[in-house]
C-alpha cells in the first residue's frame, strides 16, 4: 500500500544524496500523509542507493508500525515529536550538509546575512544544543528552536528542516547548505553584514504581496 508516498520519500532521500546533502547511510526523511495522519520515514542503515519503495517504514504518530520490514531511522523518534507538536509540518529533512555541518560543530548559528535565508528559512539560522541522537530532549530543544524558523543546526552533529511537505523541507536544507557556504566565504574575507530591522521588514512586506 500507499506506493506513491513511499516513492515520494525515496526520490527525495535519493536526490538530497545526489546534491551532497548526505552521504550514504547517514541523515534521514519523512513526510506525512494528509489523509491518513501516518508517517513515512527512510529505514536505518540501508544504502540509498538501493533504498525501494518497500523500505520505507510508516508508523503512526505513536510509532506503532503499520507497514515496514525495516528499522525506521533511528532519528525517528525526534521526527514524530516534531509532527505531534507542529500541523502545519509535512515533512522533515535530516542532513549532514559538510558547510552547515562547520557551523554546527562550532556551535554557532549563522546570523540572517542573505535575502534568500530569510524568505527560506525565516530568519537565522539557530543553533541546537547537543542533545543525545534520536531523544526527546533532542526534540524538546529542537521544537523550542524551530519556533518561527524552518531550520536549525544541531550541534557537533548537522541539520534539520521542516516543510509543508518533504520536497519543500529538502528545498530549505538546500538552502541552508547555500548560506552556510556564502558566510564560510565571506567571514574568509571580511565582516558580513546582518540584515537590520528595516531590510528584514521590507522583506516581510515583500513575502506578504508574494
Ligand atoms: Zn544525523
Amino acid at each position: 500500500m500507499f506506493k506513491d508516498l513511499k516513492n515520494e520519500v525515496v526520490f527525495w532521500a535519493q536526490k538530497a544524496e545526489n546534491l551532497g546533502l548526505v552521504v550514504p547511510t547517514t541523515g534521514n526523511f519523512s513526510l506525512r500523509d494528509k489523509d491518513t495522519g501516518y508517517i513515512f520515514v527512510t529505514p536505518h542503515g540501508i544504502f540509498r542507493e538501493f533504498l525501494k519503495p518497500d523500505d520505507i517504514v510508516v508508523l503512526d504518530i505513536n510509532a506503532n508500525k503499520i507497514e515496514g520490514k525495516n528499522k525506521p531511522s533511528y532519528e525517528t523518534p525526534v521526527h514524530l515529536e516534531v509532527y505531534k507538536n507542529r500541523e502545519d509540518v509535512f515533512g522533515i529533512a535530516h542532513t549532514h550538509s559538510p558547510y552547515a555541518c562547520c557551523f554546527a560543530v562550532l556551535n554557532r548559528a549563522i546570523p540572517l546575512i542573505h535575502i534568500e535565508t530569510f524568505f527560506s528559512v525565516g530568519g537565522n539560522i539557530p543553533i541546537v544544543d547537543f542533545a543525545p541522537p534520536g531523544s526527546k530532549e533532542l526534540a524538546k530543544k529542537t521544537l523550542e528552536k524551530l519556533a518561527n524558523r524552518s531550520a536549525v543546526l544541531l550541534e557537533s552533529h548537522g541539520v534539520l528542516t521542516i516543510g509543508s511537505s518533504l520536497s519543500h523541507a529538502l528545498l530549505v536544507a538546500i538552502m541552508v547548505e547555500e548560506t552556510a557556504k556564502i558566510y564560510h566565504s565571506a567571514i574568509q574575507i571580511g565582516k558580513p553584514k546582518k540584515l537590520s530591522d528595516w531590510q528584514v521588514n521590507t522583506l516581510k512586506e515583500i513575502l506578504e504581496k508574494i
